[in-house]
């Protein structure tokens, strides 16, 4: 019985523009469908932000998250011009928030979307890869970004994939990446995908190359079930499968970590829609939804869902999706969230009805291996140079007469394309090199080698901005080629 809860303590963000009316007809729903809720109210967005505060959120919000740990967040603005900090980011990062699902379900005929079968469920890796957020400008022309993919961040997004689709009854998990091309970062997910894929017999695992993958997904997404994915990957298509499946309003979504889950739609605040009872609250409230599930009222939570299938399939429908044809009522926010109340406790005839019974919200456990040990050597190095002149041979022959007993000059690529020795005429050179030294008898070389030879190059007047140690993992080369080597 619903009204069996014991209350959960839980933070609330009414946020900015339409978050107010949205995070109301939200609240009011899922307490009338028997939520047990004991909530701490705290600010955040543009006033936070317009207060000086260039986080978003006040030291104190972090108090009552930690108190909670179940952040249920509205939408918020975020103040134009420069020295803002994403919220969102921010939020992820400083909680450990790994997790970000989404799913993506389209509610044919009652609204519109080309892909009338679609349910799928987007899992994204939320901390690393190119948001790591390091990025430095290497030379006049180049400037780089670091994506990092590590071995315990990606065996934890993975696990909970997995974890999730049996939580939920989900019978297959895919995993996207391009590890055709970046073969150690990619590499590391897709080869831990399939060494967890392992332990879970039961679910359906296969990998797709991320574009093509895309490109199926945006055109067939009904051959997926569970698709999980690296950050960037997962940011772009988890907008794209939500907006496919008929509107980016209609989504919730929810960011899981060890400790504390951020709940929220996916949609921004809309200011222009703000104070005006328009809004759809349906994506808050679907992620409400998931935090229901989540803090263990899995039965008011399948209560409330299968009340919004029931408003949505008699046609009772916010500006947003109104239709005429098919939609009977146009209603403002409140009066939608009215619709839903009246019919807590039916079943939709038409739309599939949800079932959380399996679902185990906070349940979903995920322990991490420890790591198979290896053995790791130092067999070179690559030395990153700062030079204008374009012409490979005229940087790398007089290099190679400053090789050292240790480390010999092997190669140079330019934007990762060998130019040195023997390159094409063709190829564009920035004022950027990597000049790729090794043991001449492949054995393994020492620290000092590389300040040896670093300071050589040096002394030489060669501007260094950086170098990459060379490893072999377990007898492996672990570092890519050059392009033509
Ligand atoms: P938006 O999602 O707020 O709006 C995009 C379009 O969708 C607008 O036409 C809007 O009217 C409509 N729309 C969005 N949600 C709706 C709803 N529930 N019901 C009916 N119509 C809805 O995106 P935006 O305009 O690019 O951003 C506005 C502000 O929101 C910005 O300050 C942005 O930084 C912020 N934002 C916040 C979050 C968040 O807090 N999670 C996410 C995205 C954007």
């Amino acid at each position: 019985m619903s009204n069996t809860h014991k209350p959960v303590p839980v933070t609330v963000a009414y946020g900015d523009g339409i978050g107010p009316e949205i995070m109301d007809a939200t609240l009011r729903i899922i307490e009338a469908a028997g939520a047990a809720l004991e909530k701490e109210v705290i600010e955040i967005g543009e006033k936070v932000y317009l207060s000086g505060n260039t986080a978003g959120i006040a030291p104190s919000a972090w108090d009552s998250l930690r108190r909670t740990k179940v952040f249920l967040k509205a939408p918020i603005t975020t103040p134009q011009g420069g020295g803002f900090k994403s919220l969102n980011v921010t939020t992820r990062k400083m909680l450990g928030l790994y997790a970000n699902v989404r799913p993506c379900v389209s509610y044919a005929p009652y609204v519109d979307t080309k892909h009338p079968v679609m349910d799928v469920v987007i899992v994204r890796e939320n901390e690393e890869d190119l948001y790591a957020g390091i990025e430095h400008q290497q030379t006049p022309e180049v400037v780089q970004c670091l994506k990092l993919i590590t071995r315990p961040g990606t065996e934890k997004i993975i696990r909970y994939a997995f974890e999730y689709a049996k939580a939920y009854g989900r019978k297959k998990v895919t995993c996207f990446s391009k590890d055709n091309i970046m073969k150690q970062t990619d590499g590391l997910f897709h080869k831990v995908f399939d060494e967890v894929a392992l332990e879970y017999p039961d679910i359906i695992n296969e990998h797709w190359i991320v574009d093509i993958g895309a490109a199926k997904l945006a055109d067939t997404p009904e051959a997926f079930d569970v698709i999980v994915m690296p950050n960037l990957y997962g940011d772009i298509l988890s907008d794209v499968a939500a907006q496919i499946a008929g509107s980016v309003g209609l989504a919730g979504s929810c960011n899981i970590g060890e400790e504390v889950s951020m709940f929220e739609a996916i949609h921004g605040s809309a200011p222009r829609r703000a104070g005006q009872n328009l809004a759809n609250p349906s994506g808050l409230l679907l992620g409400a939804v998931m935090m229901l599930v989540h803090i263990g009222q899995a039965d008011v939570a399948e209560k409330v869902h299968n009340a919004w299938l029931c408003a949505l399939e008699d046609g009772i429908h916010t500006y947003d999706i109104f239709k005429e044809g098919v939609s009977s009522e146009k209603v403002g926010t409140r009066e939608f969230a009215d619709a839903v109340i009246a019919r807590l406790g039916k079943m939709p005839q038409k739309l599939k009805p949800v079932s959380y019974v399996q679902a185990q919200g906070r349940g979903i456990q995920v322990k991490l291996k420890p790591a198979p040990a290896v053995t790791m050597e130092t067999v070179g190095v690559d030395v990153f140079l700062h030079h204008e002149d374009r012409n490979a041979d005229n940087l790398g022959n007089p290099l190679k007469g400053l090789d050292i007993a240790n480390l010999e000059l092997t190669m140079i690529t330019n934007r990762g394309v060998k130019v040195w020795p023997n390159g094409m005429p063709e190829t564009f050179c920035t004022d950027h090199w990597r000049c790729r030294y090794k043991h001449p008898e492949g054995k393994a070389i020492s620290y000092n080698d590389i300040l040896e030879i670093s300071q050589k190059l040096h002394a030489a007047g060669y501007k260094i901005i950086k170098t990459e140690n060379l490893c072999n993992i377990d007898g492996q080369a672990a570092y890519s080629a050059g392009q033509g080597a």
